[in-house]
């Protein structure tokens, strides 16, 4: 028997049949006008979110992979030296990038692998920025991680997954771009097994870390929680597959010119080069780093068989520090040029002053990373006095350098 109209109302507000204008039957309740109305706006605001999230994703991160010798370009215009990590890093980057276009139906049986990547060298060589300047260039979400934060699951410290929510809140939230991003896992050398090492005799976490590395540089999907921290039961979780992720590792690796000088027969290194070449060769045994020498160094072979590319940055000299100064596209040099240009003043640094720059970035072993400090510690009364009384150009002479330098606090770090 039909309900008498009186007792119909809608499914959704409870309204009566009375209070509404229009109630439309479906095959086990109704709707009324007023619902149907904010069912159509819930549909668009829904709708158009999704459509900003894509087109933003396709907008913000659209993937520009270049050739090899392109990447490598664009490098040098950033990094000074370093060749040798260009060129394989140039290879690595772009073969990674292709396995990431293949379409399924492409990729038949010949399945190629991650070219997930390590660099050895000394701290403040240009790792990060190398691996930085690429993400730049590709246009891919990045994020910089310290393995030393990493502990085994169920230990203080972060799980390795919260790599992933660093990567994800680089990039507001946008998996599908944070699943083609790149991933810089610093000081890698911290968690080397140490059981080679006769002078520490327990290995707190390093070896476990590796272990929970594993699958997530191999690839696999990753419950991600969103503002980091710990996972518990109720958080709300994102999933993130790795497999097209690349992960760049870049260590120190202390002492491990002994460990190739061991392996490599050192009377063969140079064979039939000049005495000077064999003594170069000898200070840079790092171009002979080979994946034996980093499992000595207390890598796990599972570990290092997912980062199959090696590579290694050669310590600065002189003339590289030199030219680190005024040669990348934004150079210390010229963005303090720039700092004062916006003030009207234009700046004149004389070279004697570069140089000094450089001896005392040496002299106190603050490597690259000090010459921002000792620009700073030259020019910092310059920029705090002359704004606003219309000078028009600072010559800063190498007098003038000694002086501020002598009166910062950096002089008084010297190390013996
Ligand atoms: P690492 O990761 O090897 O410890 P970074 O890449 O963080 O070193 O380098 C520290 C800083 O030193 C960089 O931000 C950059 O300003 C400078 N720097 C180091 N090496 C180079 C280089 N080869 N070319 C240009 N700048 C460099």
């Amino acid at each position: 028997m039909a309900k008498a109209s009186s007792q119909l109302h809608c499914s959704f507000c409870g309204r009566s049949r009375d209070e509404v204008k229009i109630l439309i039957a479906g095959q086990d309740g109704h709707i009324c006008e007023n619902c149907v109305e904010h069912a159509q706006e819930i549909i668009e605001q829904e709708l158009n979110t999704k459509q900003e999230t894509a087109v933003n994703s396709a907008q913000n991160f659209k993937l520009n992979v270049r050739r090899p010798a392109e990447i490598k370009k664009f490098l040098d215009e950033y990094v000074i030296g370093q060749d040798e990590a260009k060129k394989v890093l140039s290879v690595a980057v772009y073969n990674h990038y292709k396995r990431v276009n293949i379409k399924p139906q492409q990729n038949d049986d010949v399945e190629i692998e991650k070219s997930n990547i390590i660099m050895v060298g000394e701290t403040g060589t240009g790792k990060t920025l190398l691996a930085k300047t690429i993400a730049r260039l590709l246009n891919v979400p990045f994020a910089i991680v310290d393995a030393t934060v990493f502990t085994e699951a169920g230990y203080v410290g972060e799980d390795v997954e919260s790599m992933l929510t660093r990567l994800l809140q680089n990039c507001n939230y946008d998996v599908t771009a944070a699943e083609r991003g790149i991933v810089y896992v610093d000081e890698l050398d911290k968690i080397a097994r140490k059981g080679d090492n006769p002078s520490i005799t327990r290995d707190v976490s390093g070896e476990g870390v590796q272990q929970g590395l594993l699958k997530m540089l191999e690839g696999t999907e990753v419950l991600v929680p969103p503002q980091g921290g710990r996972k518990h039961p109720e958080q709300k979780m994102i999933k993130v597959d790795t497999k097209n992720i690349l992960f760049i590792c870049g260590g120190a690796f202390d002492g491990i010119d002994k460990v190739i000088a061991r392996r490599v027969n050192t009377n063969a290194i140079g064979f039939s080069v000049n005495k000077e070449e064999q003594e170069h060769q000898r200070k840079n045994l790092l171009q002979f780093i080979n994946a034996q020498d980093l499992k000595s160094f207390g890598l796990i072979p599972e570990l290092l068989g997912r980062l199959p590319v090696i590579t290694y940055l050669n310590p600065l000299d002189k003339e590289t520090l030199r030219n680190i100064l005024t040669e990348p596209k934004n150079s210390l040099i010229k963005q303090f040029t720039r700092l004062f240009e916006l003030e009207g003043i234009e700046l004149k640094i004389d070279d004697e002053v570069l140089d000094f720059m450089v001896i005392k970035a040496l002299e106190y072993k603050l490597g690259a990373r000090g010459l921002r400090s000792i620009c700073e510690s030259i020019l910092t009364d310059a920029m705090f006095e002359l704004p606003g009384t219309g000078a028009k150009d600072l010559h800063i002479t190498v007098d003038y350098a000694e002086q501020m330098f002598g009166k910062s606090k950096l002089s008084i770090l010297k190390v013996a």
